[in-house]
């Protein structure tokens, strides 16, 4: 199949579920939504999520909510809430302008507390959370019920306001449901609605003292949002039921939530408690490091918002847990940026080439097509001059398999892209015996586009002129791990790749690149795309290796 064409493909489980819903009458519109906790930046795994709600809200005429999911106010913070926001709409992805927060309904699910225990459905437990665990049972013994349990409505009500006030401890009250000590599913054995916790939430400030549990906060959000299709992954399958629970007792909208399976890509981490570890223990020089599966990271690293798009509708959704093949993002990568990204002709490892027949002082303009993807791409012109540079690795003295060998070396001929064929007359090497200089002579009258000479070569080099070529810093880039799946790993430190980062402090680059601002990507013919990095400054600039050319996706598929 090809990478374009996402309408053809059949339907996922999903979108049957949501063409019978509107078939049958069910819903007239669709809302989705995306719900981040703001603890951490998106990586991946989120991005995979936001396409998939988002592209659904859009493919069906619906609409798309972005709420963050903001219950535990210790861990979460505005920065996060920001960058959350800037990636979203990096992706292209219209959440209507205005940001919805859990925090906002924190009245309303005091509201649907207070109607629970009214209705005999909640109650207070003074338990502490040892005592509380210690009598859960397991999945085959039915656990103990609270001396508290049946604690009447009036001293529940009391109670639960007071804990609202703030006139106990933390953790010296809970609100429970009031369910089943016997259930086989654990999470309806009377799970915690509300906990204590004297902290300042960065939204509502000082008002509360209690804090919604995940699970009484998620599903109601839905409601009151009237979520008609809640997509999750798979480890909140059996939370269902709790929801269903409270959407049943409470009598809300009853939103349905969808499972699927969580993206994992192999040689990456999604798990956002270990991409802060990376951060913190200084791994990575930051969330947005070019190496960091985060899509701050991926963004400066050059991966474009299409791409990534691409990939998310091209893996498509399971039902089961898998790992996913990370080339087949870098696929899409290379596929978006062959077709968006200029060619220029760049040299990581500088050699001098000097051309013996080439006149001293003339600077000569040779034509370059920008892309041969893209014909409105157009021309340009580059320098040509007596003294280039070369890369070290095209030219040896003994080449290993000479037949197969079209580079330069002794008496060998190759074109200069763009520019003339040259012939090999000699080299002088430094006392390590490194080669440092190659001579040449060339063809006058074998400018490409009006090549009359009738040499046949098969060679063709990248190539700078000495003079006007530009001196930039260069970051290569390996995977962070060299596992193919470190989430399986005891300690993923000892899965680090630690050559994940090369600097290459003075790469030339053809003098064009001057234009380039941060964020721009082009392709160094045969080396790669690259794209400008918030580093750079007025007299260097810093490129990161986005990708390299070679795509071991596309061969296999
Ligand atoms: P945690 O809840 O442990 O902090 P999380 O990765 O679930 O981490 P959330 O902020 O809760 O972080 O995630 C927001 C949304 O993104 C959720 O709906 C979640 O299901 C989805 N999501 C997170 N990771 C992935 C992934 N790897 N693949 C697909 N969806 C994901
Ligand atoms: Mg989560």
């Amino acid at each position: 199949m090809s990478t374009t064409d996402t309408d053809k493909k059949p339907l996922n489980f999903i979108e049957q579920i949501i063409e019978e819903d509107l078939r049958s009458g069910k819903h007239k519109q669709i809302v989705t939504r995306f719900p981040p906790e703001p603890n951490g930046y998106l990586h991946i795994g989120h991005a995979k999520s936001i396409v998939l709600n988002f592209s659904l809200a859009e493919k069906y005429g619906g609409r798309c909510n972005l709420r963050f999911d903001d219950t535990n106010p210790e861990k979460e913070e505005q920065k996060y809430i920001d960058a959350i926001i800037r990636d979203i709409e990096w992706l292209g992805y219209d959440y209507g302008g205005k940001p919805f927060y859990a925090s906002d309904y924190f009245d309303i699910l005091y509201e649907y507390a207070i109607k629970l225990i009214k209705a005999g459905k909640a109650y207070v437990d003074d338990q502490t959370a040892e005592e509380i665990s210690a009598t859960r049972g397991t999945p085959s013994v039915p656990g103990k019920e609270s001396p508290w349990r049946n604690r009447s409505v009036e001293e529940n009500l009391d109670l639960f306001e007071r804990m609202k006030n703030g006139e106990f401890k933390e953790g010296e009250r809970v609100l429970r449901a009031k369910i089943d000590m016997a259930s086989p599913n654990m999470l309806l054995r009377d799970p915690a609605m509300y906990r204590i916790k004297h902290a300042r939430h960065p939204r509502t400030g000082d008002k509360w003292h209690i804090y919604p549990m995940y699970d009484f906060a998620h599903g109601q959000c839905d409601s009151i949002e009237g979520v008609t299709h809640s997509l999750c992954t798979l480890e909140f399958e059996n939370h269902r039921p709790l929801y269903n629970w409270f959407i049943e007792n409470l009598g809300i909208f009853p939103s349905r939530q969808i499972e699927f399976a969580r993206l994992n890509l192999s040689y990456t981490i999604t798990s956002k408690r270990k991409l802060l570890q990376l951060v913190e223990e200084g791994i990575v020089n930051g969330w947005d490091d070019p190496r960091m599966p985060t899509l701050s990271g991926m963004r400066r690293r050059g991966f474009t918002a299409a791409a990534i798009k691409q990939f998310s509708h091209d893996v498509g959704i399971a039902k089961r847990e898998n790992l996913i093949d990370v080339a087949r993002l870098e696929h899409a990568v290379r596929a978006d940026l062959n077709r968006k990204a200029n060619r220029v002709l760049g040299i990581l490892q500088p050699l001098k080439l000097v051309i013996e027949n080439y006149p001293e002082d003339k600077v000569e303009m040779v034509q370059a097509v920008n892309n041969p993807e893209n014909e409105a791409a157009g021309k340009r012109e580059i320098p040509f001059s007596r003294e280039l540079y070369i890369d070290r690795n095209d030219f040896m003295e003994n080449p290993p398999s000479p037949r197969k060998y079209f580079r330069l070396g002794p008496e060998r001929m190759v074109r200069l892209k763009y520019g003339y064929i040259v012939k090999c007359t000699g080299y002088e090497k430094d006392a390590d015996g490194n080669v440092v200089l190659v001579k040449c002579e060339y063809y006058p009258e074998s400018k490409s586009g009006q090549d009359t000479s009738g040499i046949k070569v098969k060679g063709t080099l990248s190539w700078v002129s000495a003079a006007q070529a530009e001196k930039v810093e260069v970051r290569l880039y390996d995977r962070l791990f060299k596992s193919e799946n470190p989430a399986l790993a005891d300690d993923f430190h000892t899965e680090l790749n630690p050559d994940s980062l090369t600097v290459i402090e003075d790469a030339l680059v053809e003098p064009l690149v001057k234009e380039l601002q941060p964020g721009d990507t082009v392709q160094f013919e045969r080396l790669g795309y690259f794209t400008v990095d918030p580093d750079s400054t007025p007299d260097k600039l810093v490129f990161n290796r986005t990708i390299t050319l070679r795509d071991s996706w596309a061969k296999k598929s």
